[in-house]
């Protein structure tokens, strides 16, 4: 029997595992590892499961030394299938924590503690928005679609949601 599914082996409990129920973390360079949250680093990469253990074993291991936004990041994905942020966001869609819209993201950007981009945003505004986030360290978390995150608004579309509250982002991390 042979299994075409490409599969890698996590670096913290050596199961091996189909990539996608792995994280990848690329190897910047000897000393500086990265989550590869979109698969595309050109760098060499070892995985960690998708499970808040090995996340959690992986967190305390000096030899990678992950910065804290990206384990934050990883841990937010796991949590995308316990907890609902559409919910969560509809709850708050009247408040002044949130921005929504590339525009006013952009505009506000100074304040804000948290990304939450449709999965289906234009590649062009996907790449302005990681970079930015990148040069301020925000963290990022790509979840639901255009129509899923507009319905919070009663908009249409929105391509983009900004948390501009520290607790309140992380409270969605947490
Ligand atoms: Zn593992």
């Amino acid at each position: 029997m042979h299994n075409h599914t490409p599969e890698r082996t996590c670096v913290v409990c050596r199961e091996k595992k189909d990539k996608s129920d792995l994280f990848r973390i690329a190897k910047i360079s000897e000393s500086n590892y990265s989550f590869d949250e979109k698969q595309k680093h050109q760098a060499r990469a070892i995985y960690v499961c998708k499970t808040h253990e090995c996340i959690k074993r992986i967190s305390k291991n000096k030899k990678y030394n992950l910065k804290i936004e990206d384990l934050l990041l990883m841990v937010n994905l796991l949590k995308k299938q316990s907890k609902d942020y559409l919910n969560i966001l509809k709850a708050m869609k009247n408040s002044e924590h949130l921005a929504f819209g590339i525009n006013m993201v952009m505009d506000e950007i100074q304040h804000i503690h948290f990304l939450i981009i449709a999965e289906d945003i234009s590649e062009k505004n996907d790449k302005k928005l990681i970079a930015k986030a990148k040069e301020l360290n925000i963290p990022y978390a790509h979840y639901g679609d255009k129509t899923q995150l507009g319905e919070i608004f009663n908009k249409e579309e929105v391509n983009v949601i900004a948390i501009k509250n520290k607790k309140v982002a992380r409270g969605l991390v947490d």
